[in-house]
């Protein structure tokens, strides 16, 4: 994919759907406590399904690895090497959603290893999270698509029963939506990354919060005020924040922001500038 290709993910464009149609997630607590259900009435795409039928529902993640890995429901599979299923811990409060495995996660079998794997786990190393601890990482679609082109709206439907039954089945209480592809699949419209990043939104009872696909952060290595560097920051502030409301710790029981974590995201980032590989998104292209 050329750079103007993958720009054209951030459409910089106003939303085609207002966000006032989207159900913000201001009462929080509440909500999830009382595991209401907010799916907006508008809600206006069919991609939008937010749940599998009983009886094609999945017992167990196992059982849905073996079947996915087996899968031969859209033509990615014919190109594919391994079926990039997840990676990270089953019981996470965070799930976090790319778009479809590069190359890098094609031969491993993992999603999120490349590059842009590597700066997200520094995102949320930065504020304290352990990745195989804290999160679950997958993708729209499991298996690459050649060239690592963005998938075909036939190919994210055709894939979509298998990463609703991943939230079904890990049951997470924060849904993190890394670009464009993520965000479509989930909320079912399509809107402007940039738009949208670092606000949170209800769906299903769980809280949203679309941010930078860290292969955009990739190409983007200023770490002025206002560049994505700089939100990505702070959206891994407030998603940090959140965490801690959520689960109700109390001071002392999970690891604090602080000055230095900052300093840990800042000299990654630095490091990534620093690299001229880094940028070179050609092999690792995740989008
Ligand atoms: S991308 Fe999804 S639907 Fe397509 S073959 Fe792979 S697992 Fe099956």
């Amino acid at each position: 994919m050329n750079d103007k290709e993958q720009m054209s993910l951030f459409n910089l464009t106003p939303s085609e759907v207002p966000l006032t149609e989207l159900p913000q997630a201001d009462r929080v607590a509440e909500t999830l406590t009382d595991k209401k259900t907010a799916r907006s009435p508008k809600n206006p795409s069919p991609a939008a399904s937010t749940s599998v039928p009983v009886s094609e529902q999945f017992a167990s993640l196992d059982d849905l690895r073996d079947v996915a890995c087996n899968c031969q429901k859209c033509p990615l599979a014919h190109t594919r090497t391994n079926v990039v299923v997840e990676r990270g811990d089953r019981k996470a409060k965070i799930l976090i959603i790319g778009e479809a495995p590069g190359e890098q996660e094609d031969l491993s079998g993992l999603p999120f290893v490349g590059k842009s794997g590597q700066l997200l786990d520094k995102i949320l190393e930065s504020v304290g999270f352990d990745t195989n601890r804290d999160v679950y990482i997958c993708n729209t679609v499991k298996c690459r698509p050649p060239n690592n082109r963005v998938p075909t709206e036939i190919e994210a439907t055709t894939c979509k029963p298998y990463l609703l039954e991943q939230i079904r089945l890990v049951d997470p209480k924060i849904i993190l939506l890394t670009g464009a592809t993520s965000l479509k699949s989930i909320l079912g419209v399509k809107l402007g990354i940039t738009k949208v990043r670092g606000q949170w939104y209800e769906w299903e009872g769980r809280l949203v919060m679309p941010i930078f696909h860290p292969s955009y952060l990739l190409r983007n290595q200023s770490r002025e005020q206002g560049s994505p560097k700089w939100l990505t920051w702070q959206d891994a502030k407030a998603i940090k924040a959140k965490y801690l409301e959520i689960i109700e710790l109390k001071s002392g029981d999970a690891p604090a922001l602080s000055d230095q974590s900052e300093g840990d995201f800042e000299k990654s980032a630095a490091l990534s500038a620093q690299n001229p590989s880094v940028v070179s998104i050609e092999e690792d292209e995740e989008f």
